[in-house]
């Protein structure tokens, strides 16, 4: 693989044991349960898999972090850590204070205190000038937020919120301006979270989050006041990169079951790979998994050397979370009726599949995006 040498092969290897050791035993727990357990945050961070690079040369080695995590095949896990070590904390290394980053950051990294990424609402997804939120100055210092996130990844157990609030009026048609992020904690009065369960990524504990009069310091703000749209462009083409290693790791795994499934079932006594209509039906995924991975190496270097570009992220999450639909339906179609016993893996990996054309920037939006900046 291109931009990889043996200290990330290593790496590979040590995660990969970490995630067998750490995730792997209790992932079906944690998804019939809906969140990720205390302990098992904590057992992560413990294994120092909180706390991987966010940028620079080291990036590459959380590159192969993410692509493992999506291979453990859980994307409901992959998810829940993607938001809090990467997504939601990277607004906190990027444009945090000194003084965040060391109260709020320290206490991630070792999965005592859960991150969540609190953007979108009802109205307000895709197209984030219809925002609601509002933060108005309350008192001296500080501001006074009233309003709903929705579909809130670890909305249960997180400890604070990062969330996109609107701190000045202007009208939809001047674009998504006067926005600010703020460090909401999760325990703040006036502060209520209510489960909102999804057909897949069901250890991702998505929930709506309600501000009520929440009362929040001033020094609590991240970033620019009021300009959070630069921030956001920044952090929302790191997110997509994210995803789509995320999504590369994921569609690996979905094929590993997948190569050995049509090896070993027999129909008519014959096992599914000696039909030629199967085995080029897989080569073919196979094929555009190679294609995609290089891809999203390629894109994690240029993110290492500080040139990811909007275009590049865009492609990666595009097709990287497309290719693991298209391979999680032919899974479960090879499978026959056992791919869609609820509790079959291939029926897993098509509900989660379906979750990620959909979080961090619909498809269709990817695709508007990728063609404005051809
Ligand atoms: C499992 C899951 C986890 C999530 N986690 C988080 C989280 O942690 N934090 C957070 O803030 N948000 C989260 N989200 C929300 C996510 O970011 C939004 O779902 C996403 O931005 C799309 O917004 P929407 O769902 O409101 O869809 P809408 O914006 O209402 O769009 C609906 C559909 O319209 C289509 N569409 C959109 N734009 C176009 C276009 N230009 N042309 C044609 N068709 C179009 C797409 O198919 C899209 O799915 C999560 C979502 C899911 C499913």
């Amino acid at each position: 693989m291109p931009h990889l040498t043996s200290p990330h092969e290593a790496t590979r290897t040590r995660v990969r044991d970490r995630l067998a050791r750490a995730v792997l035993p209790h992932a079906d727990t944690w998804e019939r349960q809906g969140y990720i357990a205390p302990d098992g945050w904590r057992a992560l961070g413990g294994h120092g898999l909180l706390e991987l690079a966010h940028d620079g040369a080291d990036f590459l080695h959380s590159a192969v972090f993410l692509e493992e995590l999506g291979r453990t095949g859980y994307a409901g896990i992959r998810a829940g850590i993607g938001v809090h070590a990467y997504m939601a904390t990277s607004y906190l290394r990027m444009f945090g204070t000194a003084e965040q980053r060391e109260t709020l950051l320290s206490a991630t990294c070792r999965g005592e205190r859960i991150a969540a990424l609190a953007i979108s609402e009802a109205g307000a997804g895709t197209d984030l000038r219809h925002l609601l939120t509002r933060a108005e100055p309350a008192g001296d210092d500080g501001y006074r937020v009233n309003g709903q996130k929705c579909y809130v990844a670890n909305g249960s157990q997180a400890g604070f919120y990062v969330t996109l609030v609107k701190t000045r009026e202007t009208s939809h048609d001047r674009g998504l301006t006067g926005v600010s992020l703020l460090v909401i904690d999760a325990d703040a009065p006036g502060v209520t979270r209510t489960a909102q369960p999804m057909t897949g990524w069901r250890s991702a504990d998505v929930c709506r989050v309600d501000f009520d009069d929440v009362l929040v310091p001033a020094d609590r703000l991240v970033g620019r006041r009021d300009l959070a749209l630069m921030h956001l462009m920044k952090g929302l083409d790191f997110e997509r990169l994210v995803a789509g290693l995320l999504a590369v790791g994921g569609v690996g795994h979905c094929l590993e079951l997948l190569n050995r499934f049509v090896r070993e079932h027999q129909v008519k006594d014959v096992p599914l790979a000696s039909h030629q209509a199967v085995r080029h039906r897989v080569a073919e995924l196979n094929s555009d998994l190679a294609l995609i991975r290089t891809y999203a190496y390629h894109a994690a270097w240029l993110h290492s050397i500080g040139s990811l570009d909007t275009h590049t992220a865009s492609v990666l999450k595009l097709k990287a979370t497309e290719l693991a639909v298209t391979a999680a339906q032919t899974c479960v179609q090879y499978h026959g009726a056992r791919g869609y016993l609820d509790d079959a893996t291939a029926s897993r990996l098509y509900r989660d599949a379906m979750a990620g054309t959909i979080a961090a920037g619909a498809s269709e939006l990817l695709r508007d995006m990728i063609f404005e900046t051809h």
